[in-house]
């Protein structure tokens, strides 16, 4: 049974688990753990602009420009984020931990290797 107090759940680990938009979710066989939120600190930090302070840069585990791509994937420029290698991300969200502005980069790493994983599916369809 959840508690009252609860106001934010993410399926996963810290650092690369999903939040959820609503508390009221299934349990499925694939449901690894889940962490339960009294405060939603996440959300009460203010998103602020890059500062390029490159500690982004200096957690990478796959060695790629996390500043540039997650903006290229925000603007939908899925062309630039492909070419500049942003599907070799491994989604483990350092980068945005480590951000001092908050930016959402590994949401937008994510937004942008599934756009470009659709276009590629998109095309093969075609073939
Ligand atoms: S989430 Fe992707 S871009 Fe960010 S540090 Fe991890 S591998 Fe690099
Ligand atoms: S860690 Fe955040 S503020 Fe620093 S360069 Fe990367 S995106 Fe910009």
């Amino acid at each position: 049974m959840l508690s009252e107090k609860v106001t934010k759940l993410v399926a996963g680990g810290p650092m690369t688990g999903t939040a959820f938009t609503e508390l009221r979710i299934p349990v499925t066989k694939t449901s690894g753990g889940f962490l339960a939120f009294e405060e939603d600190d996440v959300a009460a930090r203010p998103i602020t602009a890059c500062i390029r302070c490159g500690r982004c840069v200096s957690v990478r585990p796959a060695m790629l420009v996390p500043q540039i791509l997650a903006t290229n994937a925000a603007y939908g420029e899925f062309d630039k984020f492909e070419k500049l290698h942003g599907m070799e991300c491994v989604e483990c969200g350092c980068c945005s931990y480590v951000c001092p502005a908050y930016r959402p980069l590994a949401q937008n790493m994510k937004l942008g290797k599934q756009a470009v994983a659709a276009a590629r599916r998109a095309a093969a369809a075609k073939k």
